[in-house]
């Protein structure tokens, strides 16, 4: 009865290595969460996350901006 309890406890220290192991060779590689999703300010070169920034749609493709400042001067450029 012993004995078997010391093999179970064997079997189970040797599934948590392996499942250990097995799960730290891709430990770090997370996608990050929508939220903190970084965009490119195509005026400043400012990358800003997609949340705080401000958005402006131009024939299907959508811009991010910094600032409303960045914005209007992208609207300014895209006029001239
Ligand atoms: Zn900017």
């Amino acid at each position: 009865m012993i004995r078997l309890a010391i093999i179970a406890a064997l079997i189970y220290i040797i599934f948590r290595l392996l499942t250990r192991s097995g799960s730290s060779k891709q430990g770090h590689v997370s996608p990050p969460p929508p939220d903190d999703l970084l965009v490119e300010d195509p005026v400043c070169h400012t990358y800003v996350p997609q949340k705080d920034s401000e958005s402006l749609r131009v024939n299907g493709t959508t811009y991010y901006f910094c600032s409303k400042e960045c914005l209007q001067k992208f609207k300014t450029n895209q006029g001239a």
